[in-house]
């Protein structure tokens, strides 16, 4: 009763259907306004959605959820991926000798000054590090006091100004200064134009030629909107950029330019800069900014809830069959799907009541993704009642399953190990399940 009830659950949760190719361009329409709102360059946005729409078609909807949503969680994940990913949150890279050279480049009133006081903070805080600032704007009398001013609140030492030095001569007696003092990191901010022209370029490109910067930081403004891709392409070809960081996202762009820098120039969004204050610096984080692009944060929680229901559900129904001590290499094969979408066995099984005891033990045995993959084509190799019944498989089977499925017996012979080892396991679950493993969630 239990099992079928479980079962009735999980039939209302999955299958509505498969998205058709007028779901996905319904919502695609929608979808291409915001992200055209939201400052995505027009490329961008079409590579987006054809990546999408070639994601999305055939693909399963959750029950609970109008084919619509679906699609926009779809695209909220490609702009994640498009982005860097969920993990992406990558700061200054300083893995280089001391003292670590980091070249600011970006358009005039980008914010290039006020991101160098906020990184040379970050680092002196957070990563207590010794870091020297030195500004190489010498076009406009104001800029190197500016610094100065910064590193004072920062509590970092700013190069001290020198009259009629070049941009080229400050950088290097920068570098000189901290070798001789011992300076984990030289932070030089240079001068900016109102807009692109050559000899910016020159005298930036000179600058990183003599130094080699082991990041170079493009600054950019994540107001300019459009513009931003256009600065961002200018800047890589002629000078070669290592990371981004967006300005004045505490303004209300969507920040659609992230999405087009990065994608034209493949360097990473590494900071945030959200305010005029020294700790207004953040950490990128792509979900984030993804649902700030879309605009439809609501609707991504929603499906990833209803997801989240499914892989419940799904985790239940495995853990009837193993309370009934019924466990196949058909539930086996199932649950490698499951198992490979949820990252680690451990993560799917960690949503059973009461089973945090057995956690550690199943670390041990979490499985890679390409395991996984292979082991789901050897069940498939399998017959039907081989699935049920593995004892049956003896040398010959082995041999032909394992030719069926692309793999060698030793591999064959690995899984059913794991299978078994897995029942075992569940077996031992079980006895222990009787007082309570089982019993919180589902009696
Ligand atoms: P630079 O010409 O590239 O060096 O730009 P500045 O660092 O001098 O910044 C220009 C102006 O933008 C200053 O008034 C800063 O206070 C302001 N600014 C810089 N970053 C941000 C930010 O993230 N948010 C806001 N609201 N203002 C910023
Ligand atoms: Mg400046």
């Amino acid at each position: 009763a239990l099992g079928s009830k479980l079962q009735g659950v999980f039939d209302r949760l999955r299958g509505r259907g498969a998205l058709s190719e007028a779901d996905v361009n319904d919502a695609l329409r929608e979808v291409r306004v915001a992200l055209l709102e939201a400052d995505v360059a027009l490329p961008v946005v079409k590579d987006i959605t054809a990546k999408v729409r070639e994601r999305a078609v055939g693909q399963e909807v959750i029950r609970s959820i109008q084919p619509g949503q679906m699609v926009v969680k779809i695209v909220h994940d490609a702009l994640v991926d498009a982005l860097g990913g969920k993990d992406a949150a990558k700061g200054i890279d300083l893995a280089a000798a001391s003292p670590v050279p980091i070249l600011m480049v970006g358009l005039q009133g980008s914010g290039k000054t006020t991101t160098s006081g906020k990184i040379a903070l970050r680092l002196r805080g957070r990563e207590r590090k010794k870091v020297l600032l030195a500004s190489l704007d010498v076009h406009r009398p104001a800029a190197q006091l500016q610094l100065e001013t910064l590193a004072r609140q920062a509590e970092v030492t700013s190069l001290p100004i020198i009259a009629g030095q070049t941009p080229l001569q400050i950088a290097q007696r920068a570098m000189e200064t901290a070798r001789g003092e011992l300076y984990d990191v030289v932070i030089l901010d240079t001068a900016g134009r109102l807009a692109i022209d050559d000899a910016l370029m020159d005298e930036v490109a000179a600058v990183k030629a003599a130094v080699k910067p082991h990041e170079t930081l493009l600054v950019v403004d994540a107001m300019t909107g459009q513009d931003a891709v256009n600065t961002a392409r200018a800047f890589n070809e002629k000078v070669g950029v290592t990371g981004i960081v967006m300005t004045r996202v505490d303004g209300d762009a969507r920040g659609g330019a992230a999405l087009s820098m990065r994608a034209v120039t493949g360097a990473p969004i590494k900071l945030l800069g959200a305010g005029e204050k020294l700790d207004a610096l953040e950490d990128f984080h792509p979900d984030r900014i993804a649902g700030r692009i879309l605009g439809m944060g609501d609707i991504v929680s929603l499906v990833e809830r209803a997801a989240e229901t499914i892989d419940q559900a799904e985790a239940e129904k495995l853990a009837a069959r193993m309370q009934k001590g019924q466990f196949s290499l058909e539930d086996y094969a199932s649950q490698l799907k499951q198992i490979g979408k949820m990252g680690s066995l451990s993560g799917m099984l960690g949503m059973l009541p009461g089973i945090g005891k057995l956690k550690s033990q199943l670390e041990g045995a979490n499985l890679d993704q390409t395991i996984l993959k292979k082991q789901a084509a050897i069940i498939s190799s399998m017959t039907v009642k081989e699935r049920r019944n593995p004892d049956l498989i003896k040398a010959s089977r082995k041999r032909r399953i394992a030719a069926g499925s692309g793999s060698s017996v030793q591999e064959v012979n690995r899984l059913l190990k794991q299978f078994e080892d897995m029942r075992d396991m569940m077996k031992r679950m079980n006895k222990m399940g009787q007082k309570g493993l089982m019993r919180g969630g589902l009696a």
